[in-house]
């Protein structure tokens, strides 16, 4: 963890049933003793892309009549089906900074996934965490803030398996860019992330601590190499970090086709392999009959195969996957009802689409997040809200109907109207999309509005007439990003630029050079260039709408309105040129060892943007609101948790579970067995094992002999005395303006060395307040909030620098502070 090396970590820590999981773990221990080796295995791998009916699926096990597992896309709602919802996307969940959202829309997904008999939903992310603005895939996590990520992924996952699905943390770790991410056929590896220690441990692990302490399911690994060792083959951040460190006790699954190695990822901690065939629709594979030869031949011990197993057991039990599971009721490759059940190899025509309408009322809710996660970022002249306007002009193709529809484009991979999503394999079909255009023109009908509106960016002389004398002239623009296996308008994934697609700048100018009271609403996938809107004296407001899902219409007239008075907070730094973020997108190709250096360590966002004394547009954490409000009474109560003390002693040995049958005669293809192209089987072809052939395994990987703890783990998320309340914070916030409305008062700490940034997020809320009314924030400042991950010890340690605790309305306002003393 140097930079440029990973260290070893060996043996894989097998699951031992702490931290809530001991009655998940007696039943798939109980199952999995029954097993042959071939049903074990054919749980570990998929098999193979378009084998069956979900991105990912297992093998199953007949004999029991256990259906294979479906693992399927993704964090805003479910890829590839029909009758679902398209919930707004992480990075707006992350703006309401509303933990009952967070759980509200974690179980209402979960809810829809589990109606159409998915096991696993492949979300929450939290890597990429968003180190760089124009970072892809950002859109699909929350915010490049480790704990208001952390909570809303805890949050989330609670959602998620209370509604008896499981979860799935994503991309572990450090897939921060998409350029480069994946190893290239010509032999180009994919990028390494290089990191050192202490970052590891202060940004980009934080969240996924959080995850495995709320009892996360599963983990998927990351295409990309860290300090030069794969994701998915990594013993130190999977063994040592993920298994050893935070505890984690369920299954660890592969990024699709980001598996290089069958034994070395078996022993560095990989539990399943996804999608199964070795590359997309290969038909060979790394494990698969390829693992079930290594248990034969006495490479991989049974107690590693039979870890996996349980791990991918346990998880299923733990959300009550047993009481809970449907039949899989939809197809990811056909539309059509009739298919094949075997996509990939043409077999098995039949009924593949039930079209189970999963929706429940989750409109109402989608509406109410898509409101509650739009960030109004400038309001003069009490532009907003509007009162019954004599006229308005809608303006911009972001504001319209896409003619293709809102599906037009696989994944979403193009920017043709409206943008409530980004594209990739996080996204989910649209059962309808609300363009802002018509809840807008409905809005205006109740009211007696004069309505104009031109949908087309480039048709100057029509938004010319569109807006010469309208009350208010509303103007739409976007920027879109998503996941690399896609390029649109030259974007491969990552943004190209940080400014507005389809001329959106030049259209908002011309706009407002002729009206005085134009008003931007903008669908971005994280930060743009705003500094010469916010300047602007013509343009009176700016809101933020971010991808709202499929009530975006809806969502954004209900605030332009005052029907819903804002109170989202920004979840990124609007920085006011691209340099001012001080780390990019690395876009070079290179044919050689592709290394990003994560020189900047824990300083991403705005702890660059304050320790380098940048300012920005509009700071994290920022975000107006038709009322005001005033922060008074900071009180702070000191607790005695008692000292923090290493976790010490031993593990048991490895268990086993059941007998392997070790004669390879009986792990052949069934006599007579149909075998479906390209399809993945744990069977052998014959009974010739690879033997003898020099296999160098690291050390330690299969002792199976009892392992010491580690100090800074123990328990699910780490030491659980981290999670000790060292200090209450209390502090008074009133509403003092003349509407209800919600503040979202933050807490941030300055933990004192001069190598910590000027301020770390560590808590927030919301408070509902009517006007003159005040409430107490409260927040409990843990051993963790406080700590320092010290590499000397490895472990949390609080430093003797004096800290300070502020509370306030962003992170560059905040009226009280205290010492931590
Ligand atoms: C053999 C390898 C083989 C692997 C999986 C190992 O024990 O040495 O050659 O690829 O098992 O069959
Ligand atoms: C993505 C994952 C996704 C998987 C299955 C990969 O390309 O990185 O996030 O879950 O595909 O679709």
């Amino acid at each position: 963890h140097d930079g440029d090396h990973s260290p070893p970590s060996y043996p894989s820590p097998w699951m031992r049933g702490g931290n809530g999981w001991q009655d998940a773990y007696i039943k798939a221990k109980d199952f999995v003793s029954q097993l042959t080796l071939l049903e074990k295995v054919n749980l570990t791998t998929g098999v193979g892309w378009e084998g069956e009916a979900c991105v990912g699926n297992t093998g199953s096990i007949p004999r029991l009549n256990f259906r294979g597992l479906c693992l399927q896309d993704g964090p805003l709602g479910i890829r590839f089906a029909d009758q679902n919802s398209a919930f707004p996307a992480g990075v707006n969940a992350a703006a309401t900074w509303t933990t009952r959202l967070f759980k509200t829309r974690g179980n209402a997904m979960g809810s829809e996934h589990r109606g159409k008999g998915i096991d696993a939903q492949l979300g929450p992310v939290a890597g990429g965490l968003g180190r760089v603005p124009a970072g892809g895939r950002n859109w699909e996590g929350f915010s490049p803030d480790p704990v208001l990520t952390g909570v809303a992924m805890a949050e989330t996952i609670k959602g998620i398996q209370d509604a008896n699905v499981i979860a799935t943390a994503k991309h572990f770790i450090m897939n921060e860019q998409e350029f480069n991410r994946e190893a290239l056929s010509d032999g180009t590896p994919a990028y390494s992330a290089n990191i050192d220690d202490k970052t590891m441990h202060e940004l980009y692990l934080w969240p996924f601590a959080d995850a495995v302490r709320a009892g996360v399911g599963s983990i998927m690994c990351s295409y990309n190499r860290i300090n030069n060792s794969y994701g998915s083959e990594n013993s130190y951040t999977l063994n040592h970090l993920l298994k050893n460190e935070l505890d984690f006790q369920g299954f660890v699954m592969s990024d699709w086709w980001a598996q290089h190695s069958g034994v070395a990822s078996a022993f560095a901690g990989l539990d399943m392999s996804m999608a199964g065939d070795q590359n997309l629709g290969s038909g060979n594979t790394h494990w698969g009959f390829h693992l079930t030869e290594a248990v034969l031949n006495g490479t991989i011990p049974q107690w590693r195969l039979d870890d996996m197993v349980v791990r991918i057991m346990a998880a299923y039990y733990k959300v009550g996957r047993d009481t809970a599971r449907v039949d899989v009721n939809f197809n990811s490759w056909t539309k059509e009802t009739f298919g094949y059940r075997h996509a990939g190899a043409k077999e098995g025509y039949e009924q593949v689409n039930f079209h189970v309408n999963v929706q429940g009322d989750h409109a109402r809710l989608i509406r109410e997040i898509g409101g509650a996660s739009t960030v109004l970022l400038k309001n003069t002249n009490n532009a907003l809200p509007l009162k019954k306007p004599s006229s308005i002009a809608v303006i911009g193709e972001d504001a319209h109907d896409s003619p293709d529809g809102p599906n037009g484009c696989d994944d979403r991979g193009c920017d043709k109207g409206t943008l409530a999503m980004g594209w990739g394999s996080g996204t989910a079909n649209f059962p309808y999309l609300i363009a802002p255009v018509t809840a807008l023109k409905a809005q205006a009908a109740r009211d007696k509005t004069k309505f104009t509106n031109v949908s087309d960016n480039y048709d100057l002389s029509a938004v010319t007439a569109a807006v010469t004398g309208a009350e208010a002239a509303i103007v739409f623009g976007n920027a879109d990003s998503g996941e690399a296996y896609i390029t649109v308008d030259g974007n491969q994934g990552d943004r190209k630029n940080l400014t507005l697609w389809g001329d959106a700048d030049a259209l908002i100018a011309h706009v407002a050079s002729i009206n005085p009271n134009t008003i931007v609403v903008l669908h971005t996938v994280g930060p743009v260039i705003v500094e010469a809107l916010k300047n602007n004296p013509n343009v009176t407001a700016i809101l933020w709408a971010g991808l709202p899902g499929q009530e975006s219409g809806n969502a954004i007239t209900d605030i332009l309105y005052g029907a819903r008075n804002p109170s989202a907070k920004s979840v990124f730094t609007w920085g006011k040129k691209r340099e001012d973020w001080g780390v990019d997108v690395v876009y070079k190709k290179t044919s050689d060892n592709p290394q990003l250096n994560f020189n900047e360590g824990v300083f991403i966002d705005y702890r660059h943007f304050d320790a380098n004394e940048i300012e920005p547009s509009y700071e994290f954490g920022f975000g107006l609101s038709y009322t005001n409000y005033s922060y008074s009474n900071l009180q702070i109560e000191k607790k005695s948790p008692g000292p923090y003390e290493p976790t010490l002693g031993k593990t048991e040995p490895a268990p086993t579970f059941g007998t392997i049958d070790m004669d390879p005669a009986n792990a052949q293809f069934p006599p007579g067995f149909h075998i479906v192209n390209k399809y993945i089987y744990p069977f052998l072809n014959g009974t010739a094992i690879p033997t003898g052939l020099p296999q160098t395994f690291p050390k330690g990987a299969n002792d199976s002999s009892s392992q010491p703890k580690l100090g800074a783990g123990g328990s699910g998320g780490g030491n659980r005395q981290l999670y000790d309340v060292m200090y209450t914070v209390t502090a008074t916030v009133t509403n003092t303006g003349a509407v209800k409305g919600t503040e979202i008062p933050q807490l941030y700490i300055s933990l004192g060395a001069p190598t910590d940034p000027k301020v770390v997020l560590r808590g927030f809320d919301d408070l509902i307040l009517d006007p003159k009314e005040s409430r107490t924030f409260k927040y409990d400042i843990t051993r963790r909030d406080i700590s320092n991950w010290d590499t000397a010890s490895q472990n949390w340690v609080i430093s003797e620098f004096p800290k300070t605790v502020y509370v306030g309305a962003s992170s560059r306002n905040l009226p009280l502070s205290g010492k931590l003393s």
